[in-house]
C-alpha cells in the first residue's frame, strides 16, 4: 500500500477508535434503537460509499489535483505563494465548498432526498459521521474534483484535506460533550459536537442551522450559525419526525431506499 493510504487509513480508524472508546465510556445521551442496528446500516453505507469512491475515482482525487498541476489551471495559482500557505489556502477554500455543498443539499428537494438518510439517523454518534447515502458520496466527489480543477489544489493539500474532513466528521457527531471551558473557546475555531448536534435538531429552522464540517467560520460569515438550540443541548429531539419509527429509519434496505420513496418531508422546501 502506498504511503498516503496508510495515512488516510491509520487516521480515519485512529480517530474513530479513540471517539468511539471515549462516547462508550462517557456517552453523553443514551439511543432509543439498539447500537448494533443503528452500527449495521451506517457501515453497511460506509462500505457502499468506498465502493462507489471507487469506481467513480479509481486513483483518488489526488489524480485530479495532478493533472491541475500539469495544465496550470486554477485560481490559486494566478498569483506565486509558498508551498504551505497555497496547501493551507487549499484546505480553507476546500472546507468552504463543503460548507456550501452541504447548504444546497439541504436547499434543493431533489437533493434533500438524498441527505435526509445521514439526518435521519435517529441517534448521534461517531458512525453517523460516516452515514451517507452512496449517491451523495458520489456527487460529493464529483463537486470536490471540479473544486480542485478550478482552485488548482497541491495534491498534499488533498490528503491533508482528506483526513482533516474525516476526522472533524467522526468528531463532531460523536456521542460526548466537550466541558464549558473547551466547549466556547473551540467552537471560535472548529465546529463541536453541541454545535453539530443543533443541526441535527427535528426544529426545521435548527436543522438549516450550522452546516459547518470542520471551520465553524464560515457559519458565522455567511449568517447560519445557531449558538444554542431552542430547547438546549439536551433537551433537542435528534432525527426527522417523518423517520421517528425504527422501520424507517434503520435497516440496510431501508437507508438505501429513504431518497426512493415518497414521504410529506421530500415535499418540503427547506429554507437556507
Ligand atoms: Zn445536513
Amino acid at each position: 500500500m502506498q504511503s498516503e493510504t496508510w495515512l488516510r487509513m491509520g487516521s480515519f480508524i485512529g480517530v474513530l477508535a479513540i471517539m468511539m472508546i471515549w462516547e462508550a465510556f462517557i456517552p453523553n445521551r443514551t439511543s432509543a434503537v439498539a447500537t448494533r442496528k443503528r452500527w449495521l446500516s451506517n457501515f453497511f453505507l460506509v462500505f457502499c460509499g468506498a465502493v462507489i469512491g471507487r469506481l467513480l475515482v479509481p486513483a483518488g482525487l489526488a489524480v485530479v489535483a495532478v493533472f491541475a498541476a500539469k495544465q496550470h489551471v486554477g485560481l490559486l495559482h494566478l498569483v506565486p505563494l509558498p508551498e504551505w500557505l497555497l496547501i493551507a489556502l487549499a484546505v480553507i477554500l476546500l472546507d468552504c465548498v463543503i460548507y456550501w455543498q452541504h447548504r444546497l443539499f439541504h436547499k434543493l428537494p431533489l437533493l434533500w432526498r438524498i441527505h435526509k438518510v445521514h439526518h435521519a439517523d435517529p441517534h448521534l454518534d461517531a458512525s453517523t459521521g460516516l452515514r451517507f447515502h452512496p449517491i451523495e458520496i458520489g456527487l460529493s466527489l464529483l463537486i470536490k474534483a471540479l473544486a480542485i480543477l478550478l482552485l488548482g489544489v497541491p495534491a498534499a493539500a488533498i490528503l491533508l484535506f482528506e483526513i482533516i474532513l474525516n476526522a472533524s466528521a467522526i468528531f463532531n457527531h460523536s456521542n460526548i460533550k466537550l466541558p464549558d471551558w473547551l466547549e466556547w473557546p473551540l467552537r471560535k475555531l472548529i465546529v463541536t459536537q453541541a454545535m453539530h448536534r443543533i443541526h441535527h435538531s427535528k426544529v426545521v429552522q435548527e436543522t438549516n442551522s450550522n452546516y459547518g464540517f470542520c471551520l465553524s467560520i464560515w457559519d458565522r460569515l455567511f449568517g447560519s450559525y445557531s449558538p444554542n438550540a431552542k430547547a438546549g443541548d439536551d433537551g433537542l429531539v435528534l432525527g426527522l419526525d417523518e423517520y421517528h419509527s425504527e422501520a424507517s429509519n434503520t435497516g440496510i434496505a431501508t437507508v438505501l431506499l429513504i431518497p426512493f420513496r415518497k414521504t410529506p418531508d421530500n415535499k418540503q422546501t427547506k429554507t437556507v
